[in-house]
């Protein structure tokens, strides 16, 4: 007999989702995901591949991952008990709906940002109260933010912002602490590609709301590793080692992450370089006809286009270049969200772009 309630047993909060889509085709540039496309150093991959080649595969990882976490916290001048890693940021965002969320408790987030923080809110039964950006400067109404939080669970702003690119006023985050009793997640996916002292990490000591999540799929170049980390009070980080799936960062991860994190300043000039092509892509990107850019400090350009959904599938049908259609998304009509490549990639991706645009009809 074939199963076919399967919508009534499932749990009433969990149905209607659908599989997460990154809408990827194999493209010989692919700069849809925000991932870091340059190559490694030999010394870096050699450590890597050392890493895993010592590390025994029979036995149970350790569950906080001990080892990670006193790197982590190291060199961001806490303490272990302050650090919690997960299997990748993603895991750490569900996580933390999990614990503090629920009936009758509210998350206030600022869209456009990350899908994901609706999502898992959605899944945890955590209302969502979204206070929306300017339609132009892309930019969060702080007093509407701090108004909205002031009954909230949690408040997660993104910064910089996936996808329009601005770093949050810290302003704005004081704010939210001393004017709400919310739980503040500051999400520092991207903060490696801001200005220096962009990070509010320094700020957990002295504000036990405040949570701060890091990963390393983008600057480190590890989106595939699956490793996040949240920096925040110890309390916070109690309550999720004893909810977190126990061995959710498996030991390959565990081994690889620890290396990059020695590694970190080796991968520096890599950073620099994505940089300094953001701006030049920029520059290139607003040179378009009918081209709007926003500022970015991460490694990715939001970028606002005539049709822009048909130039994304010319891109990628007729140059095989693939980037990420936003145009269909609440407040991102006609937008494309463009990861910064290599120089190679972005000037494939400038001369795709120029060849649709100024061929008209696009
Ligand atoms: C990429 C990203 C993350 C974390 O990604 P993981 O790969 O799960 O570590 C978190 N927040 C935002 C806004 C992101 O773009």
């Amino acid at each position: 007999m074939p199963l076919q309630d399967v919508a009534e047993r499932v749990r009433p909060a969990l149905a209607g989702f659908e599989p997460y889509d990154p809408a990827f085709s194999p493209c010989e540039v692919n700069l849809s995901a925000n991932e870091n496309t340059h190559p490694l150093p030999a010394t870096v991959l050699e450590r890597f591949a050392q890493a895993c080649a010592t590390t025994p595969l029979n036995r149970y990882p350790d569950p906080l991952a001990n080892e990670l976490r006193d790197e982590l916290a190291a060199w961001h001048g806490v303490a272990r008990e302050s650090v919690m890693v997960g299997n990748g940021g993603d895991e750490l965002l569900f996580n933390l709906l999990f614990s503090f969320g629920g009936p009758g408790r509210s998350l206030v987030v600022a869209p456009p940002c990350f899908e994901e923080y609706k999502n898992f809110a959605k899944m945890c039964q955590t209302q969502v109260v979204e206070v929306w950006r300017d339609e132009q400067s892309m930019l969060p109404n702080a007093d509407a933010l701090v108004d909205a939080a002031r009954d909230a669970a949690l408040v997660m702003i993104t910064s910089p912002n996936n996808p329009t690119g601005d770093l949050v006023d810290p302003e704005l985050v004081r704010q939210l602490l001393d004017q709400t009793n919310a739980l503040v997640l500051v999400d520092e996916a991207y903060v490696e590609f801001a200005r220096n002292g962009s990070s509010l990490v320094p700020w957990v000591a002295d504000n036990p709301r405040l949570m701060v999540l890091r990963t390393l799929s983008k600057a480190f170049a590890l989106a595939g590793l699956r490793c996040g980390y949240l920096v925040a009070d110890p309390q916070v980080i109690d309550v999720l080692a004893a909810i977190r799936q126990i061995y959710s960062e498996d030991v390959l991860a565990q081994a690889v992450a620890v290396q990059a994190v020695r590694c970190r300043e080796e991968l520096a000039p890599i950073v620099t370089d994505i940089v300094a092509e953001r701006g030049w892509l920029a520059q290139r990107l607003a040179q378009l006809p009918g081209a709007v850019v926003w500022p970015s400090h991460a490694n990715f350009l939001l970028v606002r286009l005539p049709n822009a959904a048909v130039v994304r599938a010319r891109l990628r049908d007729e140059h095989s270049v693939l980037v990420r259609d936003f145009s269909y998304a609440p407040g991102l009509a006609d937008c494309l969200r463009v990861t910064v490549g290599t120089r190679n990639e972005n000037d494939r991706l400038m001369a795709a772009l120029e060849a649709v645009v100024e061929g008209g009809q696009a």
